[in-house]
């Protein structure tokens, strides 16, 4: 099974992700924590990939697709993956309708602009009490990989960047969507994302779980 989520900043797909991860053994993986931790490793000229993202700025279409398909091209996505934040514009979701890559499913988390600034900020500040914050399920414990502590695009002029890249480059992907794969096996549902996070996973559990 191949999922995808899509969704702006701190809509929880990262959340999602890892309870579905659970749930289905499948592996994880976030372009994210990815473009994060090349540039942590500063391996090969990641400087301007660290400019994007502290701009709130996408990456480059070419970047993310080659990071993509050769992560998701490793013998422990075999069986299936959760792809977190791919595809986020046309240029991305074009190589899925040339088969380019393969996806079973595609989840969008749908939030209003207000709830998110909210909850980024709140992200922000919690990390840094994390013992306050992050008591009581390990669910919730903010970990090495997790890349969640001291985002510095989680600064409230750079998120509000970072939703109008997602305005102007995924949003627009819903309609792409209905007119170029129709035809094809592959889903695209948008899920509630107002939610508690247990009713956001139980809608997408739903689904993927419905006998067809
Ligand atoms: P968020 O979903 O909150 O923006 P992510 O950790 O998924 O957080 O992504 C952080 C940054 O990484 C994005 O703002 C963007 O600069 C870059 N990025 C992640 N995925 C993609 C993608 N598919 N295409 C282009 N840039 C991406």
């Amino acid at each position: 099974m191949r999922i995808f989520l899509i969704g702006a900043p701190g809509s929880g797909k990262g959340t999602q992700a890892r309870l579905l991860s659970k749930r289905y053994h499948l592996i994880k993986i976030s372009i994210g924590e990815i473009l994060r931790e090349l540039i942590h490793n500063k391996t090969s000229p990641e400087k301007k990939i660290k400019n994007l993202i502290n701009k709130g700025k996408l990456v480059s279409d070419k970047t993310i697709i080659r990071i993509v398909k050769n992560r998701i091209s490793q013998k422990d996505c075999m069986s299936g993956f959760i792809l977190d934040g791919f595809p986020r514009t046309i240029g991305q979701a074009k190589i899925i309708s040339k088969n380019e890559i393969s996806v079973d499913y595609i989840f969008e988390l749908k939030i209003p602009t207000k709830i998110i600034i909210e909850r980024i900020l709140k992200r922000k500040k919690d990390s840094l009490t994390p013992k306050k914050t992050y008591s009581l399920k390990n669910e919730n414990l903010p970990h090495a990989n997790n890349n969640f502590f001291f985002r510095k695009d989680d600064d409230e002029v750079i998120i509000k960047k970072r939703l109008q890249e997602y305005k102007k480059f995924t949003q627009p992907l819903k309609t792409y969507w209905n007119k170029n794969f129709k035809n094809k096996k592959i889903q695209f549902f948008e899920i509630d994302g107002t939610q508690t996070i247990l009713n956001v996973y139980k809608d997408i559990k739903i689904i993927l779980e419905k006998k067809t």
